[in-house]
């Protein structure tokens, strides 16, 4: 089989042959069909994130091994079934859901997949998407996506479930609440497009970006900003009547996690979900004296996963731009999404 491979960090991936894997046990053979790209495909592809001030987390000293083959939103026919694989058709196509524990350790039985400390995520901890095949540990990571568009289908697995994940942990509001996104790039606009389905609040989003913002109203922002105004913050306070319920910064920068905090009322909350980088320089006592919290929000659970894909097939998720190449053109595609020039998703197809 061909897989698409990191050689060396932050080069070009490369063309290699291996034989095609065999399933064992529980595990089902999948040949990959479609398979998203994702922004954050160049963390892993340079190898580092950057912590600012000068800090990097380096991957090599977190155990990532080259060569590797990326791809966390594949998605592909059943091939072949393990000897004790069940539950899934030879022949059918499905989502592979990708953020996978080590299924032995005392989170893992619980169901807490995300929290295990020896994740084997596929894509980003064992060999992905980006290849003919992928290896899947068990039938139950194979969602079923009848009526929608496979190259569409696949985006979900990441940066829709990440939207929805980061939805959810908004709290219990009402409809005089309101939730302020920050950035409506990829991730941050599929937010916005069914948040009503998932929160009653208002929905007012930030982006420095004028084209970004009017494509929020579009999908149903109720209000937006430009949070690069150096009035924003009071703006989103009388828009408000006081603060936002609950912000989520889908960006990950100093000034955008500053921003939101800034526009919570007492008592708020924010969720951080972008990866951007760098340190937020945020006062301290803003978390006592407004008892506000700050939580983190990764991608998102299997059970999220399939309570994302009902939601899909009730029509109530509108689809993103998507716009498949072949697997051989995946660095150009990461090339695109390093310069910022994708609208909604690449597919790449194997
Ligand atoms: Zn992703
Ligand atoms: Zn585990």
């Amino acid at each position: 089989m061909r897989a698409m491979q990191i050689i060396e960090f932050g080069k070009p991936l490369e063309l290699r042959e291996y034989p095609t894997p065999e399933p064992k046990g529980k595990e089902v053979l999948v040949r990959v069909t479609a398979c998203g790209v994702c922004h954050s495909d160049l963390h892993l592809w340079s190898g580092e994130f950057d912590l600012g001030e000068g800090e990097v987390l380096r991957l090599k000293d977190r155990g990532m091994k080259l060569p590797f083959t990326m791809g966390h939103e594949p998605l592909g026919t059943v091939e072949v079934l393990g000897p004790d694989a069940d539950g899934v058709e030879v022949g059918k196509s499905y989502i592979v859901y990708p953020w996978i524990g080590c299924g032995e350790c005392g989170v893992c039985q619980r169901g807490d997949e995300l929290l295990c400390l020896n994740p084997q995520v596929i894509g980003t901890r064992v060999d992905g998407g980006y290849a003919d095949y992928v290896i899947v540990p068990d039938a139950k990571y194979l969602i079923d996506y009848t009526g929608v568009s496979e190259n569409l289908a696949c985006t979900y697995a990441c940066s829709g479930l990440t939207a929805y994940s980061a939805l959810r942990k908004v709290g219990e509001l009402t409809e005089d609440d309101y939730v302020m996104t920050i950035g409506a790039g990829g991730v941050g606009l599929s937010a916005v497009h069914f948040a009503n389905a998932v929160t009653p609040a208002k929905i007012i989003t930030a982006d420095i970006d004028g084209t970004k913002r009017a494509s929020a109203r579009q999908v149903g922002a109720y209000e937006t900003v430009d949070n690069s105004e150096a009035d924003a913050v009071q703006k989103v306070l009388e828009m408000t009547g006081g603060g936002a319920a609950a912000t989520i910064d889908f960006v990950g920068r100093p000034e955008t996690s500053r921003f939101g905090i800034d526009c919570l009322r007492k008592g708020g909350r924010q969720v951080q979900v972008g990866l951007y980088g760098e340190k937020a320089g945020i006062p301290l006592p803003f978390f006592p004296l407004k008892m506000i919290s700050m939580i983190g929000s990764y991608v998102g659970s299997l059970e999220e996963m399939h309570e994302l894909m009902e939601l899909v097939k009730q029509g109530k998720v509108p689809p993103i731009p998507v716009e498949a190449r072949p697997l051989e053109a995946v660095n150009s595609a990461l090339d695109d999404l390093t310069a910022g020039h994708i609208l909604g998703r690449v597919v790449v197809k194997p």
